[in-house]
């Protein structure tokens, strides 16, 4: 809670340590903000809904997302709509802040739940929590863009001796020096956190995103709504990705703890599992597939027609390359909805014959359909 990397330094940016979609161009939150109108619409336009973004790093995803909002204002302007940042980092709750509100906010410090309110430059109420469960329930839709990455895991390696943790020591040899080390039996995380039909060799597991996913499917499955979980990660198929960066480079997870970025790729096959069948699921799918699917080339030659400067014109195509180039961030970052089981339902047509046509395919996970 106090030498925390995201407490202490949490430097997201060119200047900082690690860069994000986001940061590298408005059209992914627009995008992101026209999904989440579209499965509104596809949901028969509730009267409110409220927008859940955990980790929202500097805030400029919501804000890009939030602008989506105000352009279609006359299709939300009967549509109640408020924002909830769950962000553990008081530095960067403070740049979401000024981000989001031009820092006209007030603080709740004696509020167990909610530690800052305020209202976006758009005329929509914020809220800032620490954790996601203090978020009133009702229709929500739940953001996790490069958040599930950021929490913490414990790390198995398969023995002839059978199941082992790998633990952080201090080296007896070196003093102020860490190392890992494997546990001498097995741990209450060995005998808890490995599947039975587990045949991996080495795997990180996340209980902390098991309890945050359960915690969603249990909310949508009761208030409605729909999750987006967009972050690198693999299908329960990779073993050890656990890494730190500073700087932009890679750094030694065990050197100078605090300073660096710790991140370790999301098993999405291990989020699907902790819905407990309580929400449908779709993906992961590449973020070059979803953004395509999405419409980012339209967007793209829109903003390129509008763009007369050539510095801007080469921003533009250099930031889509970045997003969509499967050698950078095309293949490796995935998205994955967590979605009421109704909303993927197929008419029963042979015993309904009179139901109605059958809801718009998910955004995103299918293509686009643009009258
Ligand atoms: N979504 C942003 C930032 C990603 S970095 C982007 O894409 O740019 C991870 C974010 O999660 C940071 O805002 C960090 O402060 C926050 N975070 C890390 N651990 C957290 C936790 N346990 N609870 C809530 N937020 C957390």
């Amino acid at each position: 809670p106090t030498q925390g990397y995201y407490t202490r330094r949490g430097g997201i940016g060119e200047s900082g340590d690690f860069v994000t979609s986001p940061e590298i161009s408005q059209v992914f939150g627009e995008l992101i903000g026209i999904w989440y109108i579209s499965e509104w619409i596809a949901a028969g336009k509730p009267k409110a809904f409220q927008l859940v973004e955990m980790g929202p790093g500097r805030g400029t995803l919501t804000d890009d997302i939030l602008r989506v909002f105000k352009q279609l204002s006359s299709l939300l302007s009967k549509c109640d709509v408020s924002v909830h940042l769950v962000e553990v980092s008081p530095k960067l709750s403070e740049i979401q802040a000024q981000m989001l509100t031009g820092g006209k906010v007030q603080s709740n410090p004696e509020d167990k739940s909610v530690y800052m309110k305020g209202i976006s430059k758009t005329g929509i109420p914020l809220f800032w929590y620490r954790d996601v469960q203090d978020v009133p329930l009702g229709y929500s839709f739940y953001l996790a863009h490069e958040f599930f990455d950021a929490l913490p895991i414990h790390k198995f390696q398969r023995t002839e001796k059978g199941w082992r943790e790998v633990l952080v020591d201090i080296d007896p040899e070196v003093p102020d020096q860490l190392r890992f080390v494997l546990s001498p039996s097995s741990t209450p995380a060995t005998q808890n956190f490995i599947q039975p039909e587990e045949t991996r060799d080495h795997v990180e597991v996340c209980p902390e995103a098991g309890v945050i996913i359960q915690n969603l499917a249990c909310r949508i499955e009761k208030g409605g709504g729909a999750a987006l979980v967009a972050d690198y990660g693999h299908d329960g198929t990779k073993t050890d990705t656990f890494r730190g960066f500073r700087n932009h480079k890679l750094h030694d997870v065990l050197s100078a703890p605090g300073t660096a970025d710790l991140t370790a790729d999301v098993d999405f096959s291990y989020l699907r599992k902790m819905t407990q069948g309580r929400t449908a699921t779709l993906g992961p799918i590449k973020q070059r597939e979803f953004l395509k699917n999405m419409g980012i080339d339209l967007r793209l030659q829109v903003l390129l027609q509008n763009s007369h400067d050539t510095a801007t014109r080469e921003q533009l195509l250099h930031s889509y390359d970045m997003l969509m180039n499967p050698k950078k961030m095309g293949d490796c970052f995935n998205f994955f909805a967590l979605l009421p089981h109704h909303r993927l339902a197929r008419p029963d047509k042979k015993h309904k014959p009179e139901s109605k046509s059958p809801l718009p395919p998910v955004a995103g996970f299918s293509e686009l359909l643009l009258k």
